[in-house]
C-alpha cells in the first residue's frame, strides 16, 4: 500500500493511497477536527479523472464540516473516495485497502456509507480498522431519521412563514419516494397533510400511493402543481432558472444533497417570497442517528430529540437571514461557520 500525503491550503490532512493488489485507489481528505474527529462517509464512484475525484472529495469533507457543526455534533469534517474504475473488483480487497488508509488517520477521521457503499462494505473496512460506522445491526437504516429531520425543518419553515407549524391541509409536493421520500410520506400523512408524488420508478409511487392515499403525477409536472410545499427529496441540482419560476409553492424543505443548481438559485428563491430550508440543515437526521448512536452511545430517545432539534436550527436560520437580509442558504453557512470558528479558538 502508498500513501501520500499532499498539503491542501484549508485542509488539514489529505492523503492519497493506491494498492496495485487490490486494484484500489482512494482519497481521504480531512477538512477539520476543530469539533472533534472528522466524519464523513465513503464513496465509491467513477470520475474521468484523478483531479475531478479531488475536487469532488475537497468540497464533500468541506460539507461535512459545515453539516455536523450546523447539526451541533461533537465531531468534524472529513470524506473520502475510492476511484470506481469499471473493472470488476474483488470488493473485500478494496474496502479492506480503504480500511488501511483510514486507519493510517489513527482517529482522525471516521468513515461510514455513502453513494456506492453499503453496510456490508463497512464491515470489510471494519476488518482492518476501529474508525468506521454505518455497520451491520448498528445504528439501522438512516432514512427513517432523515425523513424526521426533513419534516421538522417543514415545519420550522411553516411557523416561519405562516406563523404556525401545523402542516394539517397543506399540501406537500415530494419528488422522488425513494428511502426517504417514503418515510417523509409517513411523517407528513400522519400530521394531516395532503400528499402530490413522483418517481421514475413506477413501483416506487404506488407504494406511497397505496400506504399513504397520495395523488401521483409525471416527474416533469411535480414542480408546477398546486402545493404548499415543494420537498426535494431525488436528486440535487434540481432547483435553477427553469425550475423556480413554476414553483407555486411557498415553502422548500426537501432531503437532496445540493438541491441549488449555484448559490444564485438561493437568491431566487428569494426573491420569489419563497422559504428554502437549507439542504444541510434539513436532512442532517442520518448523520446525527449515526453519530450519536454509533460514536456517542446515545439511546434512541436522546437521539431523536437531537434531530428534533433541527427545527430550532432552522428557525435560528430564518432569523439571521431575515435579520441580515440574506438568502437561508448563506445564513446556515454562516451559522455553521460562527460554530465552528468558535471552536477553533
Ligand atoms: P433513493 O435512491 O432511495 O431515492 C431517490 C428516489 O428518487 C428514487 O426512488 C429514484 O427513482 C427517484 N428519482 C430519481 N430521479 C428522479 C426524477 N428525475 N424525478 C423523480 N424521482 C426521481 O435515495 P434516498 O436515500 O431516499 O435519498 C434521497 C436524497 O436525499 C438523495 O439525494 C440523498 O443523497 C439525500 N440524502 C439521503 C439521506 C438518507 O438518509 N438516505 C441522508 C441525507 C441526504
Amino acid at each position: 500500500m502508498k500513501i501520500r500525503e499532499i498539503r491542501v491550503p484549508g485542509y488539514e490532512r489529505v492523503l492519497v493511497g493506491s494498492d496495485e493488489a487490490a486494484g484500489y485507489q482512494g482519497i481521504i481528505a480531512v477538512h477539520s477536527t476543530a469539533l472533534g474527529p472528522a466524519v464523513g462517509g465513503t464513496r465509491y464512484w467513477t470520475y474521468k479523472t484523478e483531479d475531478e475525484a479531488m475536487t469532488d472529495v475537497l468540497r464533500l469533507a468541506r460539507g461535512m464540516t459545515y453539516k455536523n457543526a450546523l447539526a451541533g455534533l461533537p465531531f468534524g469534517g472529513g470524506k473520502s473516495i475510492i476511484l470506481r474504475d469499471g473493472k470488476a473488483a474483488d470488493r473485500e480487497q478494496l474496502f479492506r485497502a480503504h480500511g488501511r488508509m483510514v486507519n493510517s488517520l489513527a482517529g482522525k477521521y471516521f468513515t461510514a456509507e455513502d453513494v456506492g457503499t453499503s453496510p456490508a462494505d463497512m464491515e470489510f473496512i471494519l476488518k482492518e480498522t476501529e474508525y468506521v460506522g454505518g455497520l451491520q445491526g448498528r445504528s439501522g437504516d438512516p432514512s427513517p431519521h432523515t425523513a424526521r429531520g426533513v419534516f421538522r425543518a417543514m415545519q420550522a419553515a411553516a411557523k416561519h412563514k405562516w406563523a404556525s407549524d401545523d402542516l394539517a391541509g397543506k399540501t406537500v409536493a415530494i419528488q422522488g419516494c425513494g428511502h426517504v421520500g417514503y418515510f417523509l410520506a409517513g411523517e407528513l400523512t400522519r400530521v394531516g397533510a395532503r400528499l402530490v408524488i413522483t418517481d421514475v420508478d413506477a413501483a416506487k409511487v404506488k407504494r406511497v400511493v397505496d400506504d399513504h392515499g397520495a395523488t401521483a403525477v409525471r416527474p416533469e409536472e411535480i414542480y408546477s402543481v398546486d402545493a404548499d410545499i415543494f420537498a426535494p427529496c431525488a436528486l440535487g441540482g434540481v432547483l435553477h432558472d427553469q425550475t423556480i419560476p413554476k414553483l407555486k409553492a411557498s415553502l422548500v424543505a426537501g432531503a437532496a444533497n445540493n438541491q441549488l443548481l449555484e448559490p444564485r438559485h438561493g437568491d431566487l428563491l428569494e426573491q420569489r417570497g419563497i422559504v428554502y430550508a437549507p439542504d444541510y440543515a434539513a436532512n442532517a437526521g442520518g448523520v446525527i442517528n449515526g453519530c450519536c448512536r454509533e460514536m456517542l452511545g446515545w439511546d434512541i430517545e436522546k437521539t431523536l430529540a437531537k434531530t428534533d432539534a433541527i427545527y430550532d436550527t432552522l428557525l435560528r436560520i430564518f432569523a439571521m437571514a431575515e435579520r441580515e437580509k440574506i438568502p437561508t442558504c448563506q445564513a446556515a453557512d454562516k451559522l455553521a461557520e460562527e460554530r465552528w470558528q468558535a471552536a477553533r479558538t
